[in-house]
């Protein structure tokens, strides 16, 4: 099986499929970190080349099912083993998280993308969180005037050109009393992040609905539509299903 993973889901699923008999599972992350978190199954790094270069790999290492477990914000990936397992003939499972709905007391605006975002910031200075991938917040140097708080899980080298910014490099899971402590020591008045669901990052929602703060959430993008099931109970009992299905000859 081809897990295609980069998240805390993949590395979850992965773990309950290494303790059951019967499934061999290599995991597939995109190398975004420069030290991943340590994976209970084998593991190769680095994008495939396109969907034609995974039907490619599907096929040469004879893989019979691919799960995809990547961030909700990785829609190019997720399209790409859409394509890549029609092409290759191989069945495709997407396991998705649902996002975050808002609730009384939260101030969030949901906007495109991140030039949406730095326009919503507006032109008077503001206390802004990034809670956002490293490659993400370059952009943000369009808007030198904030003062910003970066957060990402490596240093985002070379620092952002703009006069006023902290650099925090932290891996989740994050809780909500620690994620209110920090905001209120930097004094953030808006957050921009991503609703990527899922209780790990979900302690910045519940410290900035605490702390009255605006939250700027970027849209998340379509996915393909593929059989899909939500959490690792429902993949492991669709795997199952599939497995049994395999060794029946059905
Ligand atoms: P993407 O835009 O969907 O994918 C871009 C390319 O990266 C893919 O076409 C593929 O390259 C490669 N790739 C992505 N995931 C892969 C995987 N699991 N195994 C092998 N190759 C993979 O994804 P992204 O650029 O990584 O991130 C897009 C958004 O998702 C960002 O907002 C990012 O912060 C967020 N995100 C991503 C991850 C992650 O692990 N990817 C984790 C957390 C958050 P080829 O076309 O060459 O195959």
């Amino acid at each position: 099986m081809l897990l295609l993973g980069g998240t805390a889901d993949a590395r979850r699923l992965a773990g309950d499929l290494a303790r059951r008999p019967g499934f061999d599972v290599l995991l597939s992350l995109a190398g975004r970190t420069a030290h991943p978190a340590p994976q209970p199954v084998p593991v190769r790094v680095g994008g495939f080349g396109g969907a034609e270069g995974l039907a490619r790999f599907l096929e040469d290492a004879d893989f019979d099912v691919v799960v995809d477990v990547t961030h909700p914000y990785a829609a190019i990936m997720s399209r790409n083993a859409a394509e890549a397992c029609a092409r290759a003939r191989r069945p495709l499972l997407a396991v998705r998280r649902a996002p975050w709905e808002a609730q009384a007391g939260d101030r969030w605006r949901d906007v495109d993308d991140v030039a949406h975002a730095i326009a919503a910031l507006g032109q008077a200075q503001r206390r802004v969180f990034l809670a956002l991938g490293r490659n993400e917040v370059r952009a943000f140097e369009a808007a030198p005037q904030h003062i910003y708080v970066v957060r990402s899980v490596d240093p985002v080298l070379p620092p952002l050109r703009v006069p006023h910014a902290t650099y925090l490099v932290a891996r989740g899971p994050f809780e909500a009393r620690d994620e209110e402590r920090l905001l209120a020591a930097h004094g953030v008045d808006i957050i921009v992040a991503k609703n990527s669901g899922g209780p790990s990052t979900y302690g910045k929602m519940a410290a900035a609905r605490a702390l009255g703060i605006e939250v700027l959430l970027l849209r998340r993008p379509l996915t393909p539509d593929v059989e899909a099931v939500e959490g690792a109970q429902a993949a492991l009992a669709w795997l199952e299903a599939r497995r049994h299905e395999a060794l029946r000859g059905v």
